[in-house]
């Protein structure tokens, strides 16, 4: 598989301590790749490296051909084509689900934008394909109020993705979810990931199990062991650091 990003020695240092120590990966095309480890392990931190809300201390990031990205700003990663969920949710309240999309669409994050101005025949489809993937479309004339806490999730992960971002980073998007949701997630991110490369932290061993191709391991802000799930689970040093058992 291609890769489309390049992690090298990479160092982020908050006052002299190092959350993200040394850390060299790559994420592949059509991967799920998930970073997994301890609280503290610097899965966030390397999360906001990669979209440039932190600037490394030392070290680089190769995002296709448009070089070491650790020297743009966050906008400029996301225009070319970093897209970033966070924990906190996004979505307007006040507009419709499919209101809601229009504004990622376009990019432009006002309301009045989005009521008085028409997107192209192309955006639209998108749009709606889309929705479909999610499993909104039904619900598209619905406020966000009216979803469950997954579909809340889903309709995020569908803002980042009419987009077209190449990579998308999650910060544990089944965070709050059951079982049936998580897998739904789960299945969603491998449509996703036909067209989009995905890294996730998470939480949720099964869930990593299930879905994963690539899982990294940190530790202390180290990277502690890389490669399939079933390598990695059962490598002594992730049992002990990680597993607990
Ligand atoms: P994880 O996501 O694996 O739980 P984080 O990346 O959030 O870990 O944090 C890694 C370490 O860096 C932790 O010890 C945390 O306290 C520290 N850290 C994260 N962000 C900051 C910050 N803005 N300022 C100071 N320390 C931070």
């Amino acid at each position: 598989m291609d890769t489309v990003l390049e992690i090298k020695d990479l160092t982020v240092s908050f006052d002299g301590f190092k959350a993200v120590n040394d850390v060299s990966t790559a994420v592949k095309k059509g991967d799920i790749h998930f970073f997994i480890g301890p609280n503290g392990a610097g899965k966030t931190t390397l999360l906001d490296a990669i979209c440039g809300r932190v600037k490394p201390a030392a070290g680089s990031i190769f995002f296709k051909d448009c070089g070491d990205v650790t020297k743009l700003a966050e906008h400029e990663i996301v225009e070319r084509g970093i897209g970033r969920k966070f924990q906190v949710p996004s979505v307007f309240n006040s507009i419709t689900v499919f209101e809601n999309m229009e504004l990622a669409a376009e990019k432009k994050r006002t309301i009045f934008s989005t009521l008085f101005s028409k997107l192209s025949q192309e955006q639209m489809e998108r749009i709606e394909y889309v929705l479909n993937i999610i499993g909104l479309y039904e619900k598209r004339f619905e406020k966000p109020a009216a979803l469950s806490h997954g579909e809340k999730q889903w309709l995020e992960i569908g803002m980042l993705f009419v987009q077209q971002p190449e990579i998308m980073l999650l910060d544990e998007p089944v965070a709050g979810m059951g079982r049936k949701e998580t897998d739904k997630t789960g299945e969603l991110l491998k449509e996703i990931a036909k067209d989009c490369s995905v890294v996730v932290v998470e939480h949720d061993m099964d869930f990593v199990r299930d879905f994963a191709s690539t899982v990294t391991v940190l530790h202390e802000g180290t990277l502690l062991v890389e490669g399939d799930m079933e390598e990695v689970q059962k490598d002594p040093r992730v049992i002990e650091v990680y597993l607990g058992r």
